[in-house]
């Protein structure tokens, strides 16, 4: 499990420490997390993931894995592995690891048991009838005619349902209730309909499947999980989870059902049916594009499983429904890396720099150093001679005001390296630049001069030595339009090329760095070879967002 202590409260935490003292459970405190194998887990996974796992570490408990598999239609076991896959990348550790179909024996016997009880019934109504009997919020329901159906009959629909004797949406099994019920999922909810189909564990063993709101307590209860949390949506089916333990009867201290908000990210969608989408059409280049919120996406991006750990704790766990702004996410991520990245000198739209007063033939290994903020990091050699380059950004021909960088007459530091002065531009024949004439003053050997000060400080990369590289500067997938309708942006991907120091032909996959008053940037994973270095920016250095301590 993840080192650190989920150190922060919340009002489900308070929830627990009461049923503690009253020994509600004894010492007990089992949650679990029940992924629907139907997708990738996204960032609003990984918040469910850290509170169930999370609180489960703060109690000595225990937290199950759980797929929630009850729909055979809908599931790929594709995606099981890549699940688990993000719940170990995010630090913690299952204490059982177990599949929802496993339990359709029992489940059915659930069925048959509040059959007996009188408390459910085979319902002929087609879907629509029942939609139309529902009532709404102002008016109650109206009973169906086969809810006074004997137990007898009940329990021979039933089996016949098993059997397979009837079609898909022929018959559906009810639970009970109270059709005048405030309460619309009181008002006799399906709780077994018949679905013809191949599951992915139990293959045609089934032809009737249980519905959510009747199998999720019945799995909890089974497994004998203490507190369910989950999100706000299920606040109001919440009656008809403590009816489905109370009526079958099963078990004398069952579960309870907490929800807590979902959430929910400024310029993200989080829906697993929105992603596929994305995916299936080619929008993004797979569930793990480095775009994608999904935690697949986010690991191949740069994000560590501690910037989003302590992000899951900031955003602490709200009874409401918000939206949360993205970058606070990123500020966590800038928060982490700091402290533990070395920077590289890289150049982008690169501008050649020829120091006409530097020896022809000579290179000198230029000591720097490779954090600012941890100097623990150590330093760097990074080779420096005649011609070198420097940033596009870090030239301007006619500066605009308070551009303190490189231009015509004026005089900077290149970070870790002398006093540079420009003095001349030559251009091409299509009036591009070609390159800078500059010279350096050799007494500023360590990047400080006894007699005067600059403004600017640059970074650069010596020219003989530079690697080529590949960079792909990632922004939004989505943004608001003037509507405030989430778009695809068309500019979440640009790729350029750009220079680095010798040192970035070292990176393996995976390896991040920043990019010296760039960003933080990671190898991808994947594209990245021992020949061809990508990398993908993690996130800007800078950032308007402001955390509060
Ligand atoms: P989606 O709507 O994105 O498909 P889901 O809720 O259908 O998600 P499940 O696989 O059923 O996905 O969810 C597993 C667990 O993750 C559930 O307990 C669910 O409440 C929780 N969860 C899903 N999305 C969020 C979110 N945005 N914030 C917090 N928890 C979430
Ligand atoms: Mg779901």
């Amino acid at each position: 499990m993840a080192e650190e202590k989920t150190t922060g409260t919340n009002f489900i935490h308070a929830i627990i420490d009461k049923d503690l003292e009253n020994q509600k459970y004894g010492d007990k405190v089992l949650t679990r997390f029940p992924p629907e194998p139907n997708g990738y887990l996204h960032i609003g996974h990984a918040k469910s993931i850290c509170l169930n796992f999370g609180t489960a570490i703060k109690y000595n408990g225990g937290c199950n894995l759980r797929y929630d598999d009850t729909n055979p239609v809908k599931e790929d076991m594709e995606y099981v592995e890549a699940i688990e896959d993000d719940v170990r990348w995010l630090g913690f550790t299952w204490k059982e690891h177990l599949w929802a179909s496993d339990y359709f024996d029992e489940m059915y016997e659930c069925a048959v048991t509040l059959i007996e009880k009188g408390l459910a019934f085979v319902c002929d109504l087609t879907g629509e009838e029942i939609r139309q009997h529902r009532g709404t919020l102002t008016e109650p329901g109206k009973e169906s005619p086969y809810r006074n159906r004997s137990v007898e009959e009940n329990l021979r629909l039933f089996e016949e349902m098993r059997e397979g004797k009837y079609a898909d949406g022929e018959k559906v099994l009810r639970a009970k209730i109270d059709m005048a019920s405030p309460n619309i999922n009181m008002r006799d909810p399906v709780i077994y309909r018949i679905a013809h189909a191949e599951h992915h564990n139990t293959a045609d063993k089934w032809c009737i499947y249980p519905m959510y709101d009747f199998a999720h307590p019945i799995e909890d209860a089974i497994e004998g999980i203490t507190h369910s949390i989950c999100t706000l949506e299920f606040e109001d089916h919440r009656p008809l989870y403590d009816w489905v333990l109370q009526a079958v009867g099963k078990w004398p201290t069952p579960p309870q059902q907490i929800e807590f908000a979902r959430l929910n990210l400024t310029n993200t969608i989080m829906s697993k049916r929105y992603l596929k989408n994305l995916v299936d059409e080619g929008v993004v280049d797979g569930w793990d594009d480095p775009r994608m919120p999904t935690i697949a996406g986010i690991r191949r991006r740069g994000y560590t499983p501690e910037a989003v750990r302590d992000f899951c704790d900031r955003i602490g766990v709200a009874k409401a429904n918000s939206t949360v702004d993205i970058g606070l996410l990123e500020a966590c991520v800038r928060d982490d890396l700091k402290t533990r990245v070395e920077n590289r000198n890289v150049v982008e739209n690169p501008i050649k720099v020829v120091i006409t007063n530097y020896p022809e033939d000579q290179t000198e290994e230029l000591e720097i150093e490779n954090s600012k903020e941890v100097p623990e990091m150590g330093s760097r050699k990074v080779p420096f001679s005649r011609e070198l380059y420097v940033d596009g950004d870090d030239f301007m021909e006619e500066p605009v005001k308070k551009y303190f960088r490189l231009f015509p007459g004026n005089e900077v530091r290149f970070k870790g390296a002398y006093f540079i002065t420009c003095n001349e531009v030559v251009k091409n024949e299509d009036g591009s630049i070609r390159e800078l004439l500059c010279t350096y003053d050799p007494e500023t050997r360590s990047g400080e001069s006894q007699t005067r000060k600059v403004k600017g400080t640059i970074h650069w990369v010596d020219a003989k030595t530079a690697v080529k590289i590949k960079i792909r500067n990632y922004d939004y997938l989505m943004i608001e339009d003037e509507n405030g309708e989430m778009q695809i942006n068309p500019q979440s991907l640009v790729e350029t090329e750009g220079f680095a120091e010798p040192l970035i032909a070292e990176a393996a996959p995976g390896d991040r760095v920043q990019f010296f008053r760039k960003g933080y940037y990671m190898a991808d994973p994947k594209l990245t070879t021992e020949d061809e270095k990508v990398f993908n920016r993690i996130v800007g250095l800078k950032s308007s967002f402001k955390m509060k301590k």
